[in-house]
């Protein structure tokens, strides 16, 4: 992989799309359906829009804070009309790491396709297909404040910062997945290393009573980790060491991308989950004193050299 300096530093100042029209298929993980997925190039300032072929109406879903619809399984996107998007988090991971500001995504279901429960297709095909400079510069997000949101025991914050980070903390009583922590700057050549082939996962004990409320009727174990009681029902194992928590952190890098512009903070969260992202996210523009929306032009970025290895810590 030819990496360049300015994919470890994100430092390109022009927004992005990508080069020509790529095409998805495959089963939304939650409703079971079959969808075909195309993403298709966008002129500077569009934003990334979701365009629901399947209905002749109100079908445009812009990627913004105020479409933002309440979802614990998964994050989901809804016009004013009603019309919804879901499992976003995936695809909006990828895009959020690849830099891509511009985009529509013509979609003729309500969910995305789930894929192998990761972001790794997204990724290489757009990698593939390449991204395309446009000539105005992108904007950018920078938090001014500290601020949090706590459910239970489970918490997520930010503060101020000038680079994208999170360090996620899980604690599942299974011991197969048990107490981790990652600490994860963001930025391309990061996430193409640690964090877009972690897939999503599940109990085998919580799949009956998810497909009783309708989700994970797509759900299988070439699309999710599942685990039961202390076994991988997985016969080809993990991936990678800490690949749960990774996908936390790779579900953080997704749903912080809901505001359609890139973000710059440094997020702590124990125990994250969409619900918890989405509450904070919410809640950052709510009031307009605890961010700033920057030309990226005007803004310096600090340089994330250190490798990420060092700075984790298994605790598991
Ligand atoms: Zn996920």
């Amino acid at each position: 992989m030819n990496i360049l300096n300015s994919d470890i530093l994100n430092i390109d100042v022009n927004q992005k799309t990508i080069n020509s029209v790529i095409y998805f298929n495959g089963v939304g993980i939650h409703s079971g359906k079959a969808v075909n997925m195309k993403l298709i190039p966008a002129q500077e300032n569009f934003g990334i829009i979701f365009k629901r072929v399947d209905l002749e109406k109100d079908n445009l879903i812009k990627v913004d804070v105020n479409n933002i619809e309440d979802s614990r399984f998964c994050s989901k996107l809804k016009n004013n009309k009603g019309v919804f998007v879901s499992t976003i988090e995936h695809l909006l991971a990828t895009l959020h790491a690849l830099d891509i500001n511009n985009l529509l995504i013509e979609i003729n279901s309500s969910e995305l396709p789930a894929m192998d429960g990761s972001s790794n297709e997204f990724t290489n095909k757009i990698n593939e297909i390449g991204i395309k400079i446009q000539k105005i510069p992108k904007k950018i997000v920078k938090i001014q404040k500290t601020i949090s949101v706590k459910l239970g025991e489970r918490f997520i914050k930010v503060d101020p910062s000038a680079s994208l980070s999170f360090t996620v903390k899980i604690n599942y009583p299974n011991t197969l997945i048990g107490k981790d922590k990652y600490c994860y700057t963001h930025n391309k050549h990061n996430f193409l290393n640690e964090i877009c082939y972690a897939r999503t996962f599940c109990m085998s004990k919580d799949v009956t009573k998810l497909r009783a409320y309708g989700y994970g009727l797509g759900g299988n174990l070439n699309n999710a980790i599942v685990v039961d009681e202390n076994k991988l029902l997985n016969s080809s194992g993990l991936r990678c060491k800490q690949e749960f928590v990774k996908h936390k952190v790779l579900d953080c890098v997704g749903d912080f991308y809901m505001c359609g512009l890139p973000i710059i903070g440094k997020f702590h969260a124990s125990e994250p989950g969409h619900e918890l992202n989405n509450k904070l996210l919410k809640k950052i523009f709510k009031n307009k004193d605890n961010f700033k929306i920057e030309e990226s032009n005007s803004f310096q970025p600090y340089f994330p050299m250190q490798n990420n290895i060092l700075t984790n810590i298994n605790v598991a």
